[in-house]
C-alpha cells in the first residue's frame, strides 16, 4: 500500500513558540515513502497544470493570491507565533510575497512564451523558435526566518512557469507552510496536488531531493546547502541555492549619516537580525565615522526587543542560534572589540548590539551571526571599504550611502554580490522584476524577476525547415565541390578580422 501524506504519523515533531518554548502544534514527520507518493501525485498534477498554459493558470494563481490577501491578518498571526517577529513585520512580509504572485502570473507568458529567433545566414532556410517549458515537479525546501516571503520566491515562480510543487517548510515554521498550502486548496480545490505540503526536518528534506523531483529550490544555510547538493548529485537533480550572507553597508565621505544609520539599524536589527540580506558589517570612511556611529548607537539603544505589542523585534527563533550569537559576541570582545551598546543575551532575546574595533579575523566579522548585532569599522577611504566588504566567502547583497547617488551606484557595482541598494537597505527585495540571489557561499541561481521564472523551466529550442537548400550540407548527398565553396564563404565572412 502506498503511504499517503495523511496516513497516521509514526513519528511527530512540535512547533514551538520561540519566546517561551511552549508547544504550539504537532506535525507528522513524513517518511521517504510518503514523500515519494506526494511527488508521484505531483507528477500527474503537473501534466494537467502544464497543459493549462499561461492563460489557464492565471485565474488560479489570482484566486490563491486573493485567499492569501484576504487571510493576511490570520496568516500574520501564525507567522508571529512560530517565528516570533512582531505582527506588523509579519504583515509587511506577506504584503511583499503577495506582490510576487501577481508579478509572476502577469509576466510568465512574456518571459517564457514561444518566440522567434533569427536563424542566421547558414541556416536561412530554417524558422527558429525558443520557448521555456515547465520542468515538471519542483521540490521547495524553505527556511523559517521569512517563512512566507522567502519560499514564495520559488513557489509563485515555479507554479507560474507551469510546474507542480512539493513544499517542505522549515521544521520551525510548519504551520505557516501549511497555511499557504491550505489557501491553495481553498482557491483551486480541483487541483490539490499542484501544491502539496510535506513536513519534517533534514531527513524529510533529503528524501525530497531523492524522490524524483525535476529541481530542488533550497533556501537555508550554506552548510545545509552542501548536504542538499550532495543528495541532489546522486540523481543529477538541478538545484537553486539561496544560502546565507554577511552583507556589508558602506558609508562614504559626505553621506547622509542620519539616513545611513536609520537604514543600518533596520538592516541589522529588524527580524532580530535573522535576515539573509541583513546588514552585519558597516564600513565607514574616516570623515563620516563619528557622526554615523553616534547616530546608530543612539537609535539602537532605543530599540526594545520583546514578544508583545510594540516590540521592535522578537526573540531568536531557533534556540541553537543563541549559542552562535553568544560565541561571536565573546570572540569580538576577546579579540579587542567593544560593544558600544548591547552585547547581552536574556533568554531568547538579544539586546541591540553595536560592536566597534573588532578585528577582521573575528568570527563576528567572518561568519553569519544571524542576530541583532552589527560591527562598525573605520576605513581610510571607499577603496578600503570595498576591499573589506568583498573579503568574505559570501556574496549576497549590500548597501551603499555616499555623497551622491552616482557615486553610490559606482560603489555598489564594485561589490561582489548579487544585489545592492543605494541610499536604502534591502530595497531590491521589494522589486518583483529584479532577480534575487547571491554568489560564492551565498548560493547560485535566482528567484524573482525574469531570471526567477526561467529558473523553473527547461529551455526548448526548435527549428522548422521552411525549404530545402539547393545544396544540402547535412546529407551524404552533399556534392564534393561544396567543401571548397564553404571555405571561400567562411573566409569572406570571417577571414578579414
Ligand atoms: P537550515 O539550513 O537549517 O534549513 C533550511 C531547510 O533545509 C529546512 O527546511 C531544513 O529542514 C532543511 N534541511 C536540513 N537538512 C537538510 C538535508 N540534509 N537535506 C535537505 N534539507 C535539509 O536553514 P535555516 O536555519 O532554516 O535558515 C536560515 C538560513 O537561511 C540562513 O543562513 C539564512 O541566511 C538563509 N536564508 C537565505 C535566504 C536567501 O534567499 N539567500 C533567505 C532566507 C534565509
Amino acid at each position: 500500500m502506498t503511504a499517503t501524506l495523511d496516513a497516521p504519523a509514526v513519528e511527530t515533531f512540535d512547533s514551538l513558540d520561540p519566546s517561551t518554548g511552549a508547544v504550539l502544534s504537532t506535525w507528522p514527520v513524513h517518511t521517504g515513502e510518503q514523500v515519494q507518493s506526494a511527488v508521484a501525485n505531483a507528477q500527474e498534477a503537473a501534466r494537467w497544470w502544464g497543459e493549462l498554459g499561461f492563460a489557464g493558470r492565471k485565474p488560479h494563481l489570482a484566486a490563491w493570491r486573493g485567499e492569501i490577501a484576504r487571510g493576511m491578518p490570520e496568516l500574520a498571526k501564525v507567522v508571529h507565533s512560530e517565528n516570533g517577529k512582531p505582527y506588523p513585520d509579519a504583515v509587511l512580509e506577506i504584503t511583499l510575497a503577495v506582490d510576487h504572485i501577481a508579478w509572476a502570473a502577469r509576466n510568465a507568458r512574456r518571459v517564457l512564451g514561444s518566440r522567434r529567433v533569427r536563424s542566421g545566414l547558414m541556416a536561412a532556410n530554417q524558422a527558429s523558435t525558443l520557448e521555456y517549458a515547465p520542468l515538471g515537479v519542483v521540490g521547495v525546501i524553505g527556511p523559517w526566518n521569512y517563512p512566507v516571503f522567502t519560499p514564495m520566491g520559488s513557489l509563485a515562480y515555479a507554479l507560474a512557469a507551469g510546474n507542480a510543487v512539493v513544499f517542505k517548510p522549515s521544521e520551525h515554521t510548519p504551520a505557516v507552510g501549511a497555511w499557504l498550502v491550505e489557501a491553495w486548496k481553498r482557491a483551486v480545490p480541483q487541483a490539490p496536488h499542484v501544491l502539496q505540503l510535506i513536513t519534517g526536518s533534514g531527513p524529510t528534506g533529503a528524501a525530497l531531493c531523492r524522490a524524483g523531483v525535476d529541481k530542488i529550490a533550497f533556501t537555508g544555510s550554506s552548510a545545509t546547502g552542501r548536504k542538499v547538493m550532495a543528495a541532489c548529485a546522486e540523481g543529477l537533480v538541478p538545484i537553486l541555492m539561496e544560502c546565507g550572507g554577511k552583507d556589508a553597508m558602506i558609508v562614504g565621505d559626505g553621506a547622509d549619516v542620519k539616513a545611513a544609520a536609520d537604514a543600518a539599524l533596520w538592516g541589522a536589527m529588524s527580524n532580530a537580525g535573522q535576515t539573509c540580506i541583513g546588514i552585519e558589517r558597516v564600513y565607514v570612511t574616516d570623515a563620516s565615522y563619528d557622526g554615523f556611529l553616534s547616530e546608530l548607537t543612539d537609535r539602537a539603544a532605543k530599540l526594545r526587543p520583546g514578544a508583545g505589542d510594540g516590540a521592535s523585534y522578537g526573540p531568536i527563533t531557533m534556540p541553537g542560534q543563541i549559542d552562535v550569537i553568544k560565541r561571536h559576541l565573546a570572540d569580538a570582545l576577546a579579540s579587542g572589540g567593544r560593544a558600544v551598546t548591547g552585547g547581552t543575551v536574556d533568554g531568547a532575546f538579544v539586546a541591540p548590539t553595536v560592536l566597534v574595533d573588532v578585528p577582521e579575523t573575528s568570527s563576528a566579522v567572518t561568519q553569519e551571526t544571524f542576530g541583532p548585532t552589527v560591527t562598525v569599522t573605520r576605513v581610510a577611504d571607499v577603496d578600503e571599504a570595498v576591499r573589506l566588504a568583498n573579503a568574505t566567502s559570501y556574496g549576497l547583497a549590500g548597501s551603499v550611502f555616499a555623497a551622491s547617488s552616482k557615486a553610490g551606484v559606482e560603489i555598489a557595482q564594485r561589490l561582489r554580490s548579487g544585489m545592492a541598494s543605494v541610499n536604502s537597505v534591502i530595497a531590491f527585495a521589494s522589486v518583483p522584476g529584479l532577480p534575487f540571489g547571491g554568489v560564492g557561499e551565498s548560493g547560485f541561481g535566482r528567484i524573482h524577476g525574469d531570471d526567477g521564472l526561467r529558473e523553473f523551466t527547461r529551455t526548448k529550442a526548435i527549428t522548422r525547415q521552411r525549404f530545402a537548400l539547393p545544396v544540402p550540407l547535412t546529407s551524404f548527398e552533399r556534392p564534393a565541390k561544396v567543401t571548397g565553396q564553404l571555405v571561400k564563404v567562411v573566409r569572406l565572412l570571417h577571414g578579414r578580422g
